[in-house]
């Protein structure tokens, strides 16, 4: 039987603000323990929650961008659970009317064909803190004692939950880059899966191909990388074909992803799922976001990537591949957009970025504002080369040194001596000199091989660094072995 797999997730980011949602305690990563946290974010008795103005405007600015709506009313809710990294004993976070709703992502196949991904809601809550289980492993008690960390207790989560849209893994992956390429271009969440500030769980089910009705999912979690939820995906797919297959029956049930092994395992089934009982949040008020606050926040709203791919072809005259490589990444974006209008040449800006650049921050799992590189210098550096002062392959060099440690293209191309040999009368002895070294080539092209000129100029380029001018070599090589075939 031909089966077909549906697959809806479920991703919780943390948004980026200064504070925490309903505390001025300092939202950050990476603090020591209990180092942020006060009565509120703690669960103390009698304390009472503000709301962060920054985290809903955050959150509005996420939802518009993927086409959600803002309903006028929105509340909060207590969901009701015992949990050690949950202080107050319930999660305030938003059940029947959250604060947006219906909108959707258009992802990019593999096939080169597009598809939009319904996005049902997006709700605001509070995360948990954190609990590290310790003790040594592989002793009788695997883990003796368990440490809480109530820093991260109380940052915003964004919950974005997908319509069951996607049809294979693959797709899972492509919304997932998606929609953290969106959030991080926004600047609402930094979307680090490895710091856990992207969190997503996976509903995966299948059915008979052409049957309307969904069949019964199962709920992955505990991937640590996009690719990871792919794999578990791709494992899961197969493991509920087998079962029907082998004429068993898929039940409803939450599976943990075992990195390690490559395989999910049963965490817990429909049966001993949580009854939250939540109920609206008595300490905060109702939320009203009316119709001017929704219009400032279009205002706000920057140029998305989709937007930004268009404009930069039409206004810069690139490719449209070049325009979509650019428009990965904000940070990539804002700098091809600065460089390119002090260098004056877009498509040589794009091609350093594209190449050399892109491939450095690559290399070594950089942003382009983690480099020491400007875009004034690449922009200079970019006129050094159409200038002849440098070759393209000095430049090659100089983009590394500017990666790497910053500083004027001009004064580093003094300074390392540079600078494009231009003059013939540098560069004949070289020429001769290379000529006379290599006289069974010489041979050759006085038979007729023509092509091994091409030789000849690049033991040219070896000999000086690099530095010569390659056109005037080229055209200074062509008199050099006309002579030499009329001096036979
Ligand atoms: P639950 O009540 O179990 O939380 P929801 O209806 O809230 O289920 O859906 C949670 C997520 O699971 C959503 O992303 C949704 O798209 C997805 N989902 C729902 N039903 C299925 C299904 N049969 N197969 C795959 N994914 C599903
Ligand atoms: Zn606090
Ligand atoms: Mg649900």
């Amino acid at each position: 039987m031909k089966f077909e797999t549906v697959i809806g997730l479920e991703v919780h980011v943390e948004l980026s603000t200064q504070t925490k949602l309903f505390c001025s305690c300092k939202n950050s990563f990476g603090a020591n323990p209990n180092t942020l946290v006060c009565p509120v974010c703690l669960g103390m008795p009698g304390v009472l929650p503000v709301v962060n103005k920054e985290a809903i405007e955050k959150h509005i600015m996420a939802a518009l961008a993927v086409g959600c709506r803002i309903p006028e009313h929105s509340k909060f809710d207590r969901k009701n659970y015992f949990y050690p990294d949950m202080p107050k004993n319930f999660q305030t976070s938003q059940y029947d009317l959250p604060l947006a709703l219906g909108g959707s992502l258009e992802i990019n196949l593999p096939d080169g064909e597009k598809k939009v991904i319904g996005i049902t809601r997006i709700h605001l809550e509070e995360d948990t803190g954190k609990s590290k289980h310790a003790g040594e492993t592989g002793s009788i008690v695997e883990s003796d004692y368990t440490l809480l960390d109530y820093n991260r207790a109380g940052v915003p989560l964004l919950e974005i939950v997908s319509e069951p849209d996607m049809r294979t893994p693959e797709e899972a992956y492509q919304y997932l880059n998606e929609l953290k390429k969106i959030l991080v271009w926004l600047g609402v969440s930094d979307c680090k899966m490895e710091q856990g500030s992207l969190r997503c769980d996976a509903n995966i089910s299948i059915r008979p191909e052409g049957q309307e009705e969904f069949g019964v999912k199962a709920e992955i979690k505990n991937m640590n990388s996009f690719r990871s939820v792919r794999s578990a995906l791709l494992y899961e797919e197969k493991r509920q074909r087998e079962v029907i297959e082998s004429g068993g029956r898929i039940i409803q049930e939450t599976r943990g992803w075992e990195e390690d092994r490559g395989i999910t395992v049963s965490m817990r089934s429909k049966e001993e799922a949580h009854d939250y009982r939540y109920f609206p949040e008595p300490d905060l008020p109702p939320m009203v976001v009316d119709k001017e606050w929704i219009e400032r926040a279009k205002q706000k709203l920057p140029e998305l990537p989709g937007e930004r791919k268009l404009r930069f072809a039409a206004e810069y005259g690139l490719p449209e591949y070049d325009s979509g490589i650019l428009n990965l990444s904000r940070s990539i974006s804002d700098f091809f957009e600065e460089a390119a209008k002090l260098s004056g040449d877009p498509k040589q800006t794009s091609n350093w970025l594209m190449g050399d650049i892109l491939k450095y921050l690559n290399q070594n799992e950089l942003e382009i504002h983690e480099t020491r590189l400007k875009p004034e210098a690449l922009a200079e550096m970019i006129n050094l080369i159409k200038k002849d002062v440098i070759s393209g392959k000095i430049g090659k060099d100089l983009i590394e040194e500017l990666l790497k440690n910053g500083g004027n293209p001009e004064e580093i191309v003094e300074k390392r001596g540079w600078k494009q040999i231009s003059s013939g009368d540098d560069l004949l002895p070289v020429i001769k000199q290379v000529v006379d070294d290599n006289p069974k080539v010489l041979t050759q092209y006085l038979e007729g091989k023509e092509s091994v000129k091409g030789f000849f100029v690049g033991q040219v380029m070896k000999k000086t660094a690099g530095k010569a001018n390659p056109a005037l070599v080229g055209k200074m090589m062509d008199e050099e072995l006309e002579r030499r075939k009329n001096n036979r």
